[in-house]
């Protein structure tokens, strides 16, 4: 059978590695497996989000409110915006998706950074677009703005924290960059790790409300994937003029995010304390990994999330060293196929830490 060409030179997306696949390939019990894979929150989600959605575990019999109301409110008050610049994505995936549909075409040229989150490609390929990547390893946005220049993308992606490695943006230099964009070139600013790298450093907080305000052609992505704790419900938002967002809403299947989803997405926003505990425990871990890092003598990147990215040299090998840690129960994210000798951990609680530097100085 001959499918849509434009997925002729697609790789599949390889998610981190399931705890249920070590148990099945290596025979570990699910007790003595740690997964650090997926930049997910070591200390689950917040109580409350468990207690609201275990009381309304029979709605999921209906369909849930397409308005999603609530969710939007919450996220309207939260950055001080309408709820009509407001669009949730089952995951901040969906609303990538939703935006490269929307703006590009066949032979249309998408520009991002060398090393960034493995979908804006995989998107940008559904519809025929060609990626264009920039050469340094951290956004350099005198980079972006001569290849902006060259080449006239329809859209810009700048993932700040950038997945996966770590580095982020002073927001001001943001502001400079999008004052020399034209204003039908989108930029996305994805903003997964945010709520991490303000912690670290507040300069690299964003103004959404201004941003939108001053920029009718940037959209701000969030997710409840990572600080949030909820990577298995699938929520994440898109905030941008109404124009974009009436423009996403044309994609948009009906019911994309489910009412159990709903609920805890909306609770999970309310809870701030459960936040503010997760990434005070990331940034006192995360000292931790940098000083394992020195005493090894391991590059790290300076990472403003809750992963860290261990570059590797010449001596070596990111894929073999991944392997060795899944073997004895460690999951942890191998960079080859961003052609970086690197591999990338998730912060875990200070026991899971232990662990991998118990173990990966026996690799190393
Ligand atoms: C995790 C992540 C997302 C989206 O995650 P969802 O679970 O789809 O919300 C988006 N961008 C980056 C850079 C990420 O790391």
């Amino acid at each position: 059978m001959i499918f849509n060409k434009h997925l002729e030179n697609i790789k599949t997306y390889e998610a981190g590695k399931p705890i249920e696949l070590v148990v099945r390939e290596y025979g570990i019990e699910t007790k003595d497996i740690v997964k650090l894979a997926s930049n997910e929150n070591p200390l689950g989600c917040s109580p409350k989000v468990v207690e609201a959605v275990s009381k309304i575990l029979t709605k999921m019999a209906l369909y849930p409110d397409d308005s999603m109301v609530n969710l939007k409110n919450a996220l309207s008050a939260r950055y001080d915006v309408d709820s009509q610049n407001v669009i949730i994505g089952s995951g901040s995936d969906q609303v990538i998706e939703f935006l490269i549909h929307a703006k590009a075409h066949n032979g249309s040229k998408i520009l991002m950074n060398s090393i960034t989150f493995a979908m804006y490609e995989i998107y940008a390929k559904h519809v025929g677009a060609d990626v264009i990547r920039t050469s340094s390893q951290e956004h350099d946005l005198d980079e972006f703005y001569k290849l902006y220049q060259e080449q006239k993308p329809e859209i810009i992606f700048i993932c700040t924290p950038n997945n996966p490695t770590g580095d982020a943006l002073d927001a001001q230099k943001i502001y400079d960059f999008l004052q020399k964009i034209d204003n039908d070139t989108l930029v996305v600013i994805d903003a997964a790790y945010m709520e991490y790298a303000i912690i670290k450093d507040a300069k690299k907080e964003i103004n959404v409300k201004e941003l939108i305000q001053k920029h009718s052609n940037v959209i701000y992505l969030g997710t409840f994937s990572k600080a949030y704790g909820l990577g298995g419900m699938r929520v994440g938002y898109g905030i941008a003029d109404t124009k974009i967002i009436k423009e996403l809403y044309k994609l948009r299947p009906p019911f994309n995010i489910t009412t159990l989803s709903l609920e805890a997405a909306t609770l999970a926003l309310g809870d701030e304390e459960f936040v503010k505990k997760s990434v005070a425990l990331n940034l006192e871990q995360m000292k931790r990994y940098e000083k394992f890092a020195k005493e090894q003598k391991i590059d790290i990147i300076n990472s403003y999330t809750n992963f860290v990215t261990l570059l590797l040299g010449s001596e070596r090998n990111s894929t073999k060293i991944a392997n060795q840690l899944l073997q004895k129960g460690m999951i942890v994210r191998d960079l080859s196929s961003y052609n970086i000798n690197a591999i990338r951990v998730t912060i875990g609680t200070d026991e899971q830490n232990s662990r991998f530097f118990k173990l990966v100085t026996q690799f190393l």
